[in-house]
């Protein structure tokens, strides 16, 4: 299973923090909350969590304060929730390192939704680069599109799929039954020899030389590694 993910609430009405708490539980987050500003400061180092919801009026400063503390050592999603309206203070905020901005009164719906995007956005700038590129192979993960020498290469759905665990895993060894399983779910069934299949035909279509490759190596009696 997942794990949690935790979501910092810093807001100093009660009644929102209640309403926020429930809300979020409810979808499986785990909350920690912070009432000011030098709370949410430091229960933001003390428990790294992975987005913040963050109120401006706090008692003891302007929740841009936080964002500006929290952007200088990390980059987890901000979202402000505000009754503030004005362009120019959004600007700001934005500017100071906000990832979104919802105004109060709002639907909790709404939050859910910009919550789900600002944590998917972040785990997605962390994991995928856009582009691989080495020795002349190319692999656009947006366009799902592969090149060898600036020549396209096609690519089956499998073949796309045990590429792009070859090189995310690059360096390291990974045995048949792991990338049975990685791909076809299960390992049971799938015959050794349809992967070394896959593997040849791979091969063929991105290695100058398939019988000596340069990128999909060959660790007898293990697997394969990405070099
Ligand atoms: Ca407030």
């Amino acid at each position: 299973m997942e794990e949690k993910k935790t979501i910092l609430i810093v807001e100093d009405d009660k009644y929102i923090i209640h309403f926020l708490m429930v809300s979020l539980k409810e979808e499986g987050y785990s909350c920690i909350v912070a009432k000011s500003v030098k709370e949410a400061i430091s229960l933001f180092y003390a428990n790294k969590p992975d987005l913040m919801i963050l109120d401006l009026g706090l008692p003891d400063g302007d929740g841009t304060e936080v964002v500006r503390s929290v952007r200088e050592i990390s980059d987890m999603p901000v979202i402000v929730v505000s009754a503030r309206q004005e362009e120019e203070e959004k600007i700001q905020l934005l500017d100071a390192g906000a990832d979104d901005y919802v105004t109060k009164p709002f639907y909790m719906g709404e939050l859910q939704a910009r919550i789900r995007a600002a944590l998917r956005k972040r785990e997605g700038a962390v994991t995928k680069k856009t582009v691989f590129e080495q020795n002349g192979l190319k692999v656009d993960y947006e366009k799902r599109q592969v090149e060898v020498d600036g020549k396209e290469v096609h690519l089956t759905p499998i073949e796309y799929k045990i590429l792009l665990l070859l090189i995310a895993n690059q360096g390291k060894v990974l045995t048949h039954n792991y990338i049975l399983k990685e791909i076809w779910g299960y390992a049971e069934g799938v015959e050794a020899g349809t992967l070394r299949v896959f593997m040849a035909t791979l091969r063929r279509k991105i290695e100058k030389n398939p019988s000596e490759p340069q990128y999909i190596m060959t660790e007898v009696g293990v697997g394969y590694r990405f070099r």
